[in-house]
């Protein structure tokens, strides 16, 4: 039987904690999630009883470390319903992951005159590199623009795809509005034109399904941290096709296969991609909070998570002077706003004095701030350990300082 959702808040330890003497309302979870025990006990675990450098070392410890990480990679595969665990490398996050893609797809297939299509819903992560990269190779940066609702139009993006196109990089879910952008009919468009594509996953993989064949991403980045698992690791996911073909990103230990002062060859996917000591311990920690998201039934989990973002809209819609960003037709765990009146650093600031956490600022996403002519929002977030009571929370607290400053 699956775990009821309900449950999950016990599980998190950080959660029952007080802020300034109030207890924690925890709405920052598109910038991290907390992490349940299960996550925090398999690090600390690991460090009391398995620690050792992995694939190199013969003795026990090695052995064991080395399974745990290999496991978790598995398990990472089978989450995402990749079809090898060798289309799974382990990164530092999905900035390391992107990154990885737009120097190593850069050098081998990116030349003069080609063109990069990303959108103006992207985080700074799979915006800038790609920038950065088409200035490195002499390419054209394409960028699809968001309509009123905060919505991409697909019409804009067949007309941005020409036969220079040579990548498509775009977010299942925008971080900053929470637009659910219609990726696998982007993934379809991109491919009808032989395009690849880069789906960064950062703020869909914890709340909606994430099939990697049934999307048919070429790639797919996430981070560890906003899906219950420690800071400092994530994932990218690539098809071999494309990734046999790409040049090491890193170089040093683990990538080599053989060495010689006048040539060097690469290991094996996904090895190849993995230069120097992995950070094994949080690995093991995805592992954990893979674990932890499996015990829901993901159908159930997605439902309670929309019916909260729902009942958190209604409730904000209802404030006077308080704006809600975008109005796509599917939204996803993020409620992005500003009231009038009120700066949001300093709203951000008075409801954190009520224990309320929330997050205010560009969201690193400067392209929709300057497209809506704003300095920023404020934006509260959703994981599955919120509930009613904490958007009642955010919902009264507003008010409170609504009344406060125009006293
Ligand atoms: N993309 C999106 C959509 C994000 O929300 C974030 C994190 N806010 C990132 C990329 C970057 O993730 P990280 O900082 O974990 O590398």
């Amino acid at each position: 039987m699956s775990k009821d959702i309900l449950s999950a808040r016990a599980d998190f330890p950080i959660l029952t904690q007080t802020v300034n003497d109030l207890p924690l309302v925890y709405l920052d979870n598109a910038a991290t999630t907390q992490k349940p025990q299960s996550v925090i006990d398999a690090i600390s675990h690991y460090y009391s009883t398995t620690n050792a450098n992995i694939h190199r070392g013969n003795h026990t410890l090695a052995v064991q470390a080395t399974q745990a990480y290999e496991g978790v990679r598995k398990k990472v595969a089978s989450y995402l319903n990749a079809s090898s665990p060798d289309q799974i490398i382990f990164t530092r996050g999905t900035t390391e992951s992107v990154n990885l893609v737009a120097y190593s797809f850069g050098q081998a297939f990116v030349k003069e005159g080609d063109e990069i299509i990303v959108s103006q819903l992207e985080h700074h992560s799979n915006y800038v590199p790609w920038e950065l990269m088409c200035q490195r190779q002499g390419a054209t940066f394409r960028v699809i623009p968001f309509d009123e609702n905060g919505e991409l139009n697909l019409q804009d993006f067949r007309e941005l795809l020409t036969d220079k196109t040579r990548l498509v990089a775009i977010n299942h879910v925008s971080n900053s509005l929470g637009t659910v952008n219609p990726i696998e009919e982007i993934v379809r468009i991109a491919h009808s034109a032989n395009v690849p594509v880069l789906v960064d996953g950062a703020q869909a993989v914890q709340h909606l399904p994430h099939d990697v064949q049934a999307l048919d991403a070429d790639f797919y980045a996430f981070s560890g941290h906003k899906m219950y698992a420690p800071m400092g690791v994530g994932v990218l996911y690539g098809k071999k096709e494309w990734l046999e073909k790409m040049p090491p990103f890193q170089s040093g230990g683990e990538m080599i296969d053989e060495v010689t002062p006048t040539r060097v060859t690469f290991n094996v996917l996904p090895y190849k991609f993995e230069a120097g000591t992995p950070n094994v311990a949080d690995v093991i920690g995805l592992g954990a909070a893979i674990d932890y998201i499996n015990q829901f039934d993901f159908a159930q989990l997605q439902a309670y998570e929309e019916d909260l973002l729902t009942y958190g809209l209604d409730l904000l819609k209802a404030i006077p002077g308080l704006k809600i960003y975008g109005n796509p037709k599917h939204r996803s765990a993020i409620l992005p706003f500003n009231v009038e009146g009120i700066q949001h650093y300093d709203l951000g600031i008075l409801l954190d004095a009520k224990g309320i956490a929330v997050r205010t600022g560009q969201h690193c996403t400067q392209p929709i701030m300057d497209a809506l002519q704003i300095p920023g929002t404020v934006r509260a977030s959703l994981a599955l350990y919120n509930t009613r009571e904490d958007l009642d929370a955010l919902a009264h607290g507003i008010q409170r300082v609504i009344r406060l400053i125009k006293r």
